[in-house]
């Protein structure tokens, strides 16, 4: 895989190294805890690497991170429990072909730490169903012709409680799930300041780290690249699965000799992932001066997906080739994710007033 750059740099507002965690949490004050999840819902595409997989590897080895599969999100579009099994174990894969060290960091299963459904209920009972109704992942997905379950409506609440068990400081995800980390900072805010005493809040106000160059990264439809839709390329597509993918990728009608607007076009704002500042600039150059068709264009495109990942392609080849080594991972992660998300959960319980008596 090419060298990743990650810009340190996140949205304006946001300060990756000053995220604070509680007072008596298990945390130390000063402590970045980076937390991300991903849905086993399908195969992991481009608009999940360069949104989001690729800041997760980048910050993995720099702090303390926890980066979940999250089976319980993936129901609200999975109704197979083989493909949902399958998934979820490709993730781990993915992750671990993509540069996800287990030594250095936590990958883990989000049901394996199923206390996070009991903080989300704890959190539906403090939400105002209008927050939830303005949701626009919400709405965009059910404009897309999704089932609009419950589950897909309470999502950025399962979201938040995700992120706040772990004491979560820093989330860095895709431009997509700007609103989504608004809920959770709503809701840590209604939390503390229902439960806990301002000088000593229970759970700590994450950032989001959202860069900015990459924003929202389109499918082969021009629509936001999702799992959901349909309309992806996998990280892992090679050959002519690949090829037919970004050959199948919208354009508008214009003409192979007329010149052509690059930043109007769904196969260049996918070069601009892949290519180098000058490379960029090159076929920008192209585009705008006539005679360099679209074909050509995804052409380039194809190229440049087939050699960026070509390295990562071959180790996860060899990692599947040890399922249980996949699974030991996930297990470990899991344990050590229950550890990190007890005491929280367990001054949550104590301050709302839920008692034990077993
Ligand atoms: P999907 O919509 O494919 O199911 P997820 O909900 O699992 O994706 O999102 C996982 C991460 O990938 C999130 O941080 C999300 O912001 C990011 N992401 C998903 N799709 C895109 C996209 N098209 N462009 C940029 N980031 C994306």
């Amino acid at each position: 895989m090419a060298d990743v750059d990650v810009a340190p740099t996140p949205r304006p507002g946001a300060d990756p190294s000053s995220g604070t965690a509680p007072s008596s949490g298990p945390a130390s004050p000063q402590k970045t805890i980076v937390v991300s999840g991903i849905q086993p819902s399908g195969t992991l595409h481009l608009g999940n690497y360069f949104g989001a997989i690729r800041q997760h590897i980048a910050l993995h080895t720099r702090h303390e991170a926890y980066y979940f599969i999250v089976n319980y999100h993936a129901l609200t579009t999975v109704r197979d429990r083989d493909a949902l099994e399958r998934y979820t174990l490709d993730v781990a894969l993915d992750y671990l072909a993509l540069g996800f060290d287990p030594n250095a960091a936590t990958l883990f299963v989000q049901s394996d730490v199923p206390e996070v459904t009991e903080l989300a209920w704890i959190f539906y009972t403090l939400t105002p169903v209008a927050q939830l109704e303005k949701g626009v992942s919400y709405k965009d997905k059910i404009a897309q012709g999704l089932s609009p379950n419950a589950g897909l409506f309470n999502y950025p609440i399962l979201q938040a409680a995700d992120i706040l068990i772990y004491g979560g400081t820093l989330v860095p995800v895709g431009a997509d799930q700007k609103q989504h980390i608004e809920i959770t900072r709503d809701t840590a805010q209604r939390f503390n300041q229902t439960y806990a005493s301002p000088d000593d809040p229970i759970f700590p106000m994450p950032e989001p780290y959202i860069l900015d160059d990459v924003a929202v990264v389109p499918g082969i439809d021009g629509r936001k690249m999702s799992k959901s839709y349909g309309n992806t390329i996998g990280i892992f597509d090679e050959g002519k699965t690949l090829k037919k993918k970004v050959m199948s990728i919208v354009t508008d009608s214009t003409p192979l000799e007329a010149p052509k607007d690059p930043e109007r076009c769904n196969v260049f704002a996918l070069i601009k992932l892949f290519a180098s500042e000058e490379r960029r600039e090159e076929i920008a150059a192209k585009y705008r001066a006539g005679g360099y068709g679209y074909g050509h264009a995804k052409k380039e495109l194809y190229e440049m997906i087939s050699d960026f990942f070509a390295e990562a392609r071959e180790r996860r080849r060899e990692l599947a080739r040890h399922p249980d080594d996949v699974r030991d991972i996930l297990r470990e992660g899991g344990r050590r994710a229950r550890e990190q998300a007890a005491p929280y959960m367990e001054r949550a319980r104590r301050a709302v007033g839920l008692i034990t008596t077993y």
